[in-house]
């Protein structure tokens, strides 16, 4: 009986051939070198940071080289999937200005003519090359039982020989196709293995684009590669996929360079080129204990990047972060290019670090400061309220309608050489002006810094004498200052530190515990931005009735 029969007693449905797809799905028309490279990730609802980072690095190749990103769909693992988990991928990879050319743009929707770009909606396009390899003798039906793999298993462990489906243990690589087909017609469940003719004892080398040429014993492995239910295993889909999609690029997580001889094996049995690899280290957090890990979606937040949302960090310094991350050499560049952007940045694949990097939240945060530091008060505005619609009400409506206000708040010590950083993110900065609005000032219970000077009466008496006599409104900011100094000494404090210094007893204190009842009595707090800032923002009014609410 010829493998041609036993193929057609297997995959009676397929009717097309390998050839008819290769005709379906051309050679690419780009440019030398476009890298075409996609995002494979299993439906699962949300995007874990490390992929993020993986994600973004393909975007920013395929965009180098005008190549081509697009979103697969790998769904053949039904218990990583959740209801509606494309969508939750699209929607994170949007958060993060990640597009794709082709394949999903919704829960059910996709574009591009390299699809269908669901793994299961392949099932065809799997059997029609499975059916080749049987045709071409290069797999075979195995139906060996769970029962029957464990007993291979023990006696491997028994005899300390390496575990797996190879060599003399492979049993029903050499049934004949006449037993074959009797099985296969009494109903006997089978699975589809590859017949694999490499040697454990030769070496094959991946050329691998992060970690350069490593070496790996070949596969001897007949691995299974669609089960029983007629659904493909990752390595069967991988090569078939990213053959079909014409993938130029494989990005992925190491934890598949070791299966990487098995894919090469598969590719070259089908006389398919090879992509380039690059595998990609993880994502990993230093944990109580000292100890590396990875990210891990379970114990940290961090981990999904949703996080980054609704924390309200900068998605430009969610992106700044990931290219340092993912090109060492990025962030001293980005240093000396402060006006140019991510997209100016040539990105070098033997730049990514072959050990995993450490995700460092607060290094994270601390771009996202400069960055926000670096926004006109205007767009500070536009962002927090955009936050601040999703997060907090409260907040937002303030914020509408005090549009203007805000705005002014915003750019206290901003358009400056040296811009204050106070802000870590959006979700931060009503925190750091919170006392800026009566509405969330007016609170009985308001807690009120430290001071130096304690005595009431003597508090009284600086913010009665300070805001009848001094207070000017039209005051410039030098002649404020100037009288703040007057102020201080007539009531007996040191206006020049200097002087304090020298004669401490000779003073009852100096300008800055003078200062610091006012910015306290105007604002509950004894660091803010600039006093004259805050005073003249707040206006004469409010500040009297603050005055009078800190005294009482
Ligand atoms: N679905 C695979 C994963 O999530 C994709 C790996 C690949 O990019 O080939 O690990």
């Amino acid at each position: 009986m010829t493998n041609k029969e036993l193929a057609d007693l297997m995959y009676p449905n397929v009717n097309k051939t390998v050839e008819d797809y290769e005709k379906l799905y051309p050679k690419r028309d780009l440019k030398q070198g476009a890298i075409v490279t996609r995002f494979a990730p299993s439906p699962t609802g949300f995007v874990h940071m490390g992929s993020l980072c993986s994600a973004f690095i393909g975007r920013k190749v395929a965009n180098d080289t005008d190549g081509i990103y697009y979103l697969r769909i790998e769904d053949t693992d039904q218990k990583r999937s959740v209801e509606n988990g494309i969508q939750g991928i699209i929607d994170d990879l949007n958060n993060f200005d990640i597009n794709i050319d082709e394949g999903f743009v919704s829960q059910t929707e996709e574009i591009g003519n390299y699809g269908p770009y669901l793994q299961t909606n392949r099932l065809e396009i799997y059997h029609t090359y499975a059916k080749y390899l049987v045709e071409n003798d290069m797999a075979y039906p195995c139906f060996c039982s769970s029962e029957e793999l464990d007993e291979i298993r023990k006696e491997q462990e028994k005899k300390k020989d390496r575990l797996g489906y190879y060599g003399k243990y492979a049993k029903d690589r050499n049934l004949t196709n006449e037993k074959r087909v009797e099985l296969i017609k009494e109903g006997k469940p089978y699975v589809l293995r590859l017949k694999s003719t490499g040697d454990f004892n030769k070496k094959i080398v991946v050329n691998d684009l992060v970690r350069g040429k490593i070496e790996f014993p070949e596969n001897d492995i007949d691995h299974v590669l669609i089960k029983s239910d007629g659904v493909p295993v990752y390595h069967f889909a991988h090569v078939v996929d990213d053959h079909l999609m014409k993938t130029t690029h494989v990005l992925r997580g190491e934890e598949w360079l070791s299966s990487t001889p098995l894919h090469i094996e598969l590719f070259k049995k089908f006389n398919f080129d090879i992509p380039k690899y690059a595998h990609l280290g993880l994502v990993m957090k230093v944990d109580e204990n000292g100890s590396r890990r990875k990210l891990s979606k379970r114990k940290d937040p961090e981990a999904a990047v949703s996080y980054y949302h609704e924390q309200g960090i900068p998605v430009e310094a969610v992106k700044l972060y990931l290219m340092t991350i993912a090109n060492s050499n990025f962030e001293s560049w980005y240093d000396a290019n402060k006006d140019k952007s991510i997209d100016d940045f040539k990105f070098d694949f033997k730049k990514i670090s072959e050990s995993g990097t450490l995700f460092d939240l607060d290094k994270l945060l601390n771009i996202s400061r400069n960055y926000i530091s670096r926004l006109k008060a205007s767009e500070v505005y536009n962002q927090t309220l955009e936050y601040a619609k999703e997060y907090d009400q409260e907040f937002y409506h303030l914020l509408i309608k005090y549009k203007d206000y805000s705005i002014a708040i915003f750019n206290i010590e901003r358009e400056q050489k040296k811009p204050r950083k106070d802000y870590e993110r959006f979700g931060n900065i009503k925190d750091e002006v919170w006392y800026m609005y009566d509405e969330l000032f007016d609170m009985d219970n308001l807690k009120y810094d430290w001071m130096k000077i304690t005595d009431r009466n003597e508090i009284a008496n600086i913010l009665n004498i300070y805001i009848n006599e001094y207070y000017d409104e039209t005051d410039s900011k030098d002649e404020w200052f100037e009288k703040i100094k007057q102020l201080t000494n007539r009531l007996g404090y040191a206006a020049n530190m200097k002087d304090y210094k020298e004669n401490p007893d000779d003073f009852k204190g100096n300008v800055t515990d003078i200062s610091t009842v006012i910015r306290v009595a105007l604002t509950s707090k004894a660091q803010t931005p600039d006093l004259y800032m805050l005073l003249k923002l707040i206006g004469k009014e409010r500040i009297l009735k603050r005055f009078n609410k800190f005294i009482k």
